[in-house]
């Protein structure tokens, strides 16, 4: 017997798997759909922050587009680690295409636009 807990929804139903792949105790029917993925090619989707050139930016947040296979997740988080974003990117627009050769691309969650800084100070003085 295997157990999991769904990640598909909030509820996190404590899943279990007979070995003939019988699923007990899931809320829905895509927690049977999870456990089933679990057992024989596992995903996930990744969010993360990736570093930029930008004072007023340092970070972006990332995600990928869709799930990618949970073995790959390590060597993902490895990649972003060494992102450095050196240009103005728009929420949705892809910083790495076909991740793995899995068609999910590494996207940006939030526009990069320009923060405008009020130098306090000055206005002290004014
Ligand atoms: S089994 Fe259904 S209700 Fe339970 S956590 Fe998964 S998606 Fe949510």
């Amino acid at each position: 017997m295997k157990e999991f807990v769904c990640i598909v929804c909030p509820n996190g139903c404590h899943l279990t798997a007979d070995d003939d792949g019988t699923i007990h105790n899931a809320g829905c029917r895509r927690g049977v759909e999870f456990a089933r993925e679990e057992m024989t090619a596992p995903k996930r989707t990744v969010c993360s922050t990736a570093a930029t050139v930008f004072a007023d930016c340092p970070v972006v947040p990332v995600r990928t587009s869709k799930e990618i296979p949970k073995e790959k997740v390590g060597e993902l988080m490895q990649m972003i680690r060494t992102l450095c974003v050196d240009r103005r990117m728009k929420r949705g627009e892809p910083l790495i295409r076909n991740l793995f050769g899995t068609e999910a691309d590494l996207i940006v969650t939030s526009d990069m636009g320009y923060t405008y800084f009020v130098d306090t100070e000055d206005q002290a003085d004014g």
